[in-house]
């Protein structure tokens, strides 16, 4: 009889909360010890965006473990924007794969792009 109380406990999975911009990026990030003006400068180098343009790339269609869709929880996968003209800063997104969700999470600094190829691969944009 009391198990009839099991219904509506897996409401904890909420463990992560990524959707403040904030805690898309781990505290060892190298990116977030130098200061933004920084990175950005770092980022407007025509090779350094291209080569980080090509490597997000490689990554199209991967889930991303670390972010979640806050409706279903599964991990979002990176899509590619339809005609982005080549702005690098809005190249790039998150989508959740569940048929008709519409969430998604942009990658439209250098900080997020920095931290999406960190989790990948281990290696962001300066190191
Ligand atoms: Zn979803």
């Amino acid at each position: 009889m009391a198990k009839l109380s099991k219904i509506g406990e897996n409401t904890s999975y909420l463990k992560k909360q990524t959707y403040d911009t904030g805690l898309l990026y781990k505290s060892t990030v190298p990116e977030l010890e130098i200061s933004n003006n920084d990175l950005n400068l770092i980022f407007s180098q025509n090779s350094v965006q291209r080569q980080v343009t090509r490597r997000v790339k490689e990554h199209i269609h991967q889930k991303d473990e670390e972010i979640l869709c806050k409706i279903h929880y599964i991990p979002m996968v990176l899509r590619e924007k339809y005609g982005h003209g080549d702005v690098a800063l809005d190249m790039y997104y998150l989508a959740c794969p569940h048929p008709g969700c519409g969430q998604t999470v942009k990658l439209k600094s250098a900080a997020q792009l920095a931290a999406f190829l960190r989790r990948k691969e281990g290696r962001g944009i300066v190191n």
